[in-house]
């Protein structure tokens, strides 16, 4: 009997090297970076298949993880594998150009679209979550979100306070797989951090990781540790261990504005994310196990206080916005009328970015060598000369991020650079400059890939903030253009009910069929944000998409 139902170390280590396992690269890749998500230097939790973002799973269980295994291994290159939320389903005839999996992830037909009933179907065992880079097997560990943490803090930075966060004060809590980046973006952005954060082994790990400086578990001297780092221009971060609520209570208690102010605790999912702040950590994990109604109402209870008092934060000054968690559609559910009185992060700062394509462009090394990053720097820095920002976050990453699992890099690309980008990397592995194949992916949080109106598509001109043709659109584009693997999910980044994504990824092995998929699907993708937001009326993807040649009225003119 091959089923476990704990996390085998051994038995799931991630192959590395030039050697296949599977029968294709392709193949291979897609076992590679399965197997990546679930290792415990990426994570969050393995032992329940969880990767990241509350109960974002890599697979459903340990038996359709082991079936998983053995099908990506037998699965021949004119075949693709099914999975069903978590679940291979079957295997179908394709052919090599197709994609080598297909996933689909925590959908439900629109009426029944809620946590209460994926709850019942999770325990009968019939659904899984899959966030976003969790089910579709291309999370890179904190790396994947410092970059676009970094990103929202720099433009912020910029519209607010010429430039630097330096001198600032910098309030949030949370410091799960993702919220966890937020300390290093803060830091790279020059300013001080104060997060608050219920569990004490997430604060270890993101110091044993560099992406947070100090630990504190007294909530005064956290805050005066805080204020003098502020005053002094230092750059620093500090976790303190405590829930978020009792923070921001005792900063409206001292009169402490903080210059900017978020939340990334997984509000998206009360149930298993978010800790309430009546009952003490201890007592919440029992409640959660015997009373799961009764835990709900404790922390919807507390999501209310938590978004009311950034209200009242903001009110004083405080630049606050939501950081894509959902904390105040909770609070808003809850009876807080004026929860959405401040803005979510994408139209705040990355909507403009979003307009030229631009988006998480990430890629890992098969060959599990961190020299193959380091080539594949060197090339994409040599690439784009002229962009600042992107020179800047190459800099600061290689000297700051410590790899999770297999070696990876992400960087923001547009419409254009992505292909390009992809077609180098190809070429880098045809000529052996690196060792083994090179996998490109991204996170849902695209431009083209996800309808999620209170996060991606927040406040669209034309209203069109909950139109879901577009995500799907773009996974069957991606299907048709040839992509390695693509999957389509629903309810991630902000719950059930609130999102429709898409994921897709693509191996560069160095043959010339990879060239020409990686040529199309890396154009079509980005592509998709392009159009899509020109269509909603923005200038910016207006003119991209004639400067690339996806305008319609352009080709008929
Ligand atoms: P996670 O579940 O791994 O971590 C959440 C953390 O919040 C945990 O460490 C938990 O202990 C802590 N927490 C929960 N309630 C708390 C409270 N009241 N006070 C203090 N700490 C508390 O989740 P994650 O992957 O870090 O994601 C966090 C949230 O951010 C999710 O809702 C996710 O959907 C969202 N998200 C946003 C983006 C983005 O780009 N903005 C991207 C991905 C995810």
């Amino acid at each position: 009997n091959s089923t476990t139902s704990q996390y085998d170390i051994k038995k799931y280590k991630t192959p590395t090297g030039s050697q296949l396992t599977c029968k294709g690269w392709v193949q291979e890749a897609a076992l590679r970076m399965l197997l990546n998500n679930l290792d415990p230097a990426v994570a969050e939790r393995p032992d329940d298949l969880i990767v990241y973002g509350g109960r974002g799973k890599a697979a459903r269980n340990f038996e359709a993880l082991d079936m998983i295994i053995q099908s990506l291994k037998d699965l021949n290159d004119n075949e693709t594998l099914l999975i069903q939320s978590g679940k291979p389903v079957g295997i179908l005839q394709t052919h090599p150009n197709a994609p080598r999996v297909l996933i689909s992830n925590s959908q439900l037909v629109p009426k029944w679209a809620t946590w209460q009933h994926f709850d019942e179907l999770e325990r009968k065992g019939l659904m899984m979550y899959g966030q976003m880079t969790a089910g579709s097997w291309i999370y890179i560990g904190s790396q994947g979100i410092v970059q676009g943490t970094y990103e929202t803090y720099a433009a912020a930075a910029n519209k607010h306070f010429g430039g630097s966060l330096k001198g600032t004060l910098n309030v949030t809590a949370g410091l799960g797989g993702m919220g966890g980046a937020q300390p290093l973006a803060i830091t790279m952005n020059e300013g001080v951090a104060l997060v608050a954060e219920v569990e004490e082994w997430r604060i270890d790990k993101r110091i044993e990781t560099k992406y947070l400086d100090v630990k504190m578990t007294s909530i005064d001297a956290a805050i005066d540790r805080a204020l003098k780092a502020k005053e002094k221009g230092e750059i620093l971060s500090i976790g303190v261990l405590c829930n978020a609520v009792h923070l921001l209570q005792r900063l409206v208690e001292r009169n402490i504005v903080p210059d900017t102010l978020t939340d990334q605790t997984s509000a998206h999912d009360p149930l298993i994310g978010y800790w309430p702040h009546e009952i003490s950590y201890e007592q919440a994990k029992v409640l959660r196990e015997q009373n799961a109604d009764q835990y709900i109402e404790y922390a919807y209870n507390s999501m209310y206080r938590h978004v009311q008092l950034m209200l009242e934060l903001q009110q004083k000054g405080a630049i606050t916005f939501d950081y894509g968690n959902n904390i105040r559609a909770r609070a808003q559910e809850k009876g807080l009328k004026n929860a959405f009185d401040f803005p979510g992060f994408v139209p705040a700062y990355i909507r403009p970015l979003f307009c030229e394509g631009k988006g998480p462009f990430r890629w890992a090394a098969l060959s599990g060598d961190p020299h193959d990053i380091a080539v594949t720097d060197d090339v994409i820095g040599s690439m784009f000369p002229e962009n600042t920002s992107l020179q800047r976050w190459l800099k600061l990453a290689k000297e700051k991020i410590a790899f999770q699992g297999l070696p990876a890099r992400i960087c923001w690309l547009g419409q254009g650079e992505r292909e390009k980008a992809g077609l180098a990397f190809n070429e880098l592995v045809r000529s052996g400059k690196v060792k083994a194949p090179i996998v490109i992916g991204r996170d849902h949080l695209d431009t083209g890939s996800v309808a999620s109106p209170n996060r991606e598509t927040e406040s669209m001109p034309d209203g069109s903030d909950a139109v879901a043709d577009w995500p799907i659109l773009n996974a069957l584009v991606n299907t048709a253009g040839g992509a390695s693997w693509v999957s389509l999910h629903h309810g991630g980044g902000v719950g059930m009910g609130y999102s429709i994504h898409a994921g897709m990824v693509i191996v560069a092995d160095g043959t010339e069929e990879a060239a020409l998929r990686l040529g199309r699907v890396l154009r079509n993708d980005p592509g998709m944000g392009v159009i899509r937001h020109a269509d909603a009326g923005y200038d910016v993807a207006k003119e991209t998409s004639i400067k690339f040649d996806l305008d319609l009225r352009k080709r008929f003119h």
